[in-house]
Formats: C-alpha cells, sequence, structure tokens
C-alpha cells in the first residue's frame, strides 16, 4: 500500500522477502535547506564568501594562522576544513594526511510524473534507492562509483546499471525517461565514519570523511564543531571521530549508515 507499483511477487527476479520500515524517514529539498540556513548565519553575524578558494595554509610554529584565497589573504587562529571530497587537497596545504579517497556518487531523475510514491525506497541488494520529489520527478541512486577520480561526471554504465535495477524493484515504470544525471564527490574513510576535531596542526580543524551520507549529519556536526571552536575542547559526543583513530586502531565501523551499500 505504502510503494504502490514495488513488485512484491514471487517471481521477481530478487524477490522481497522481508523489510525495514522507519515511519519517521524523510526527504528535504536541500538547496532550499542550504538557503535557510546560509540567511540565518548571515543574519547571526556570519560572513560567507561565496567563489573563494583557499590555495594556501599559513602555519607559523606548528599552529594555524589563515589561509591565501583567490581573493586575498585572511589571517584566522582557527580554520575548519569542511571540503568533503575535496579534503585531502585541502589538508595536503596544511602537511596534514587524511586516510580518504575520493569516489563520485552519482544520481539521476526523470521527467515528472503525479505522485504516487511518498516513501522513499530503498534495496540493500540491488543497491538502488528511488524517491519522489514533490515536483514529480522520481530520484534514483546507487553506490558510489568503484573508482577514486574527482571527476563529476556521469556516466552511461552507471545510468543503464541503475534502470536495470530500479526496474527490477518497479518493472511498470519502464516508460519514464530520465531527464538528467550528475555525479558530487564523497570522502570515502577506511571505516565509513566521518573525521571529527583536531590534527596534528594547531588550530586547524577538520570536519569531513562524510561520504555518502554526510547531509542529514550537518546540522548536529556543525554545532559541535562550533563548540569545538569556540571552547578548544573536543565534546564528547563526536570525541570517537577523531583523526588519530586510525594510528591506534580505534576503528568505528559504519559501513551499513547509507543503506545503499557502498
Ligand atoms: C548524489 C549524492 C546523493 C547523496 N545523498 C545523500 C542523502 O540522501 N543523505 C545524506 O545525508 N547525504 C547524502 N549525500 C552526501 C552529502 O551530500 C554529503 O555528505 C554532504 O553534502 C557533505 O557536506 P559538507 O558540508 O561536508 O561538504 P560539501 O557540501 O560537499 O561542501 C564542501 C565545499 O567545499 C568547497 N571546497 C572544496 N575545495 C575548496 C577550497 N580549496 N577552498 C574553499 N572551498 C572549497 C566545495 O566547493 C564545496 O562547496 C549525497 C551525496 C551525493 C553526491
Amino acid at each position: 500500500r505504502l510503494v504502490p507499483y514495488l513488485d512484491v511477487s514471487p517471481e521477481a527476479r530478487y524477490p522481497v522477502l522481508g523489510a525495514l520500515y522507519h515511519p519517521p524517514g524523510g526527504t528535504i529539498r536541500h538547496d532550499a535547506v542550504n538557503w535557510g540556513y546560509a540567511r540565518a548565519a548571515e543574519h547571526l553575524g556570519v560572513h560567507i564568501h561565496q567563489y573563494t578558494e583557499v590555495t594556501a595554509v599559513h602555519i607559523e610554529s606548528d599552529r594555524v594562522t589563515g589561509v591565501s584565497t583567490n581573493r586575498g589573504d585572511i589571517s584566522a587562529p582557527v580554520v575548519v576544513n569542511c571540503t568533503a571530497g575535496w579534503a585531502s587537497t585541502v589538508c595536503d596545504l596544511a602537511g596534514v594526511r587524511l586516510p580518504l579517497i575520493t569516489h563520485p556518487l552519482q544520481a539521476a531523475v526523470t521527467e515528472p510524473v503525479k505522485v504516487f510514491l511518498k516513501a522513499v525506497v530503498v534495496s540493500g541488494s540491488l543497491h538502488v534507492y528511488v524517491s519522489q520529489t514533490d515536483r514529480g520527478e522520481l530520484v534514483f541512486g546507487a553506490s558510489v562509483d568503484p573508482y577514486p577520480s574527482y571527476s563529476m561526471r556521469g556516466s552511461l554504465e552507471f545510468t543503464e546499471e541503475l534502470a536495470g535495477h530500479v526496474l527490477e524493484l518497479m518493472p511498470s515504470i519502464a516508460k519514464l525517461r530520465v531527464l538528467r544525471q550528475w555525479a558530487g564527490l564523497c570522502d570515502m574513510t577506511p571505516d565509513y565514519s566521518p573525521i571529527m576535531g583536531v590534527t596534528p596542526v594547531d588550530g586547524f580543524l577538520v570536519d569531513v570523511g562524510w561520504g555518502t551520507y554526510g547531509y542529514k549529519a550537518g546540522p548536529v556536526a556543525g554545532e559541535a564543531m562550533a563548540e569545538l571552536v569556540a571552547t578548544g575542547k573536543t565534546p564528547e559526543i563526536i570525541s570517537a571521530f577523531d583523526l588519530a583513530r586510525f594510528a591506534e586502531g580505534r576503528l568505528v565501523g559504519e559501513k551499513g549508515a547509507a543503506a545503499v551499500g557502498h
């Protein structure tokens, strides 16, 4: 009843034998949420510099003192690297090594149709998810591309495989046309958990490694990092996600966090 076009017949190639249902789960319009955050931050006095690329990190006696950008220098006693798929390149500027590998993650949307799907459907066996926007487009996605890359181009190989798997779930949407596809860059860590907190360079902090599931974590991660910036003390809630865990063998396994297999 929740997902009218899902093929639950025993003849399906991968018959549905069981499922998890999470009623509070949902989807958000990420662009609208981001603009909301930006406006609220600006009202609180935050300066947002768009189109401003950090090109160097200044360090004196193992302490960060600021950054250079393509639009000038900024001095700062604390710098937070939260550049996701580009995080290793920015850490390189500070001489900090991260155990991160960047993989593209692709998604696609179809032409809009009358809204029929209120839930997000995820298949761990088929490695796909399907949801519908309030404009009626179906949104499809899958696992990260199997190779590291900084390319944000979509690939035909991905769309073909994705379409095949989505149609295993919902054969009756076969006539829908794909409108567009895209890729974003995901910062994947060895244990699939983020890296948050201090680094060997004093004042140079990281909030990276969120991989394929960092959007929903934005508010709580931001709050905890703001506390660290303001007090210099790592809040308890993020202490397990420190960079030192990789050298000290304290991994925090989160391979299942994104529901779609990595
Ligand atoms: C297709 C796709 C689907 C996803 N679906 C979900 C989902 O359903 N749920 C979920 O929770 N997460 C999802 N994610 C993951 C989520 O989008 C990310 O984990 C999250 O956006 C990361 O947020 P962030 O603030 O850490 O980094 P980002 O939002 O990636 O921001 C990093 C910023 O750093 C900037 N930058 C890079 N280099 C520099 C530099 N040198 N100087 C200055 N700025 C720089 C970039 O331009 C970028 O704006 C998805 C990702 C993709 C690609």
